[in-house]
């Protein structure tokens, strides 16, 4: 699987949301990066903490990820 991070943190928690490469609330192409190809969204996750401290999944396409805060 495919992973990304957004490049750009969110307003209000302050974190930078990872994606699946085919999940339709990805960011812009210019607004994420691309991690690399992943066997599970625990990996991705564990890659996007050295782009960015504060991470989290999508909770659309990396349910097992995401942090409901
Ligand atoms: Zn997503």
């Amino acid at each position: 699987m495919l992973f990304v991070v957004n490049k750009n943190a969110q307003l209000k928690s302050g974190e930078h949301i990872i994606h699946q490469e085919n999940c339709h609330h990805k960011p812009k192409e210019k607004n994420i990066i691309g991690l690399g190809n992943f066997l599970n969204d625990e990996v991705a996750l564990f890659e996007a903490r050295r782009y960015f401290p504060c991470v989290n999944g999508c909770k659309y396409c990396c349910p097992k990820i995401h942090l409901k805060r």
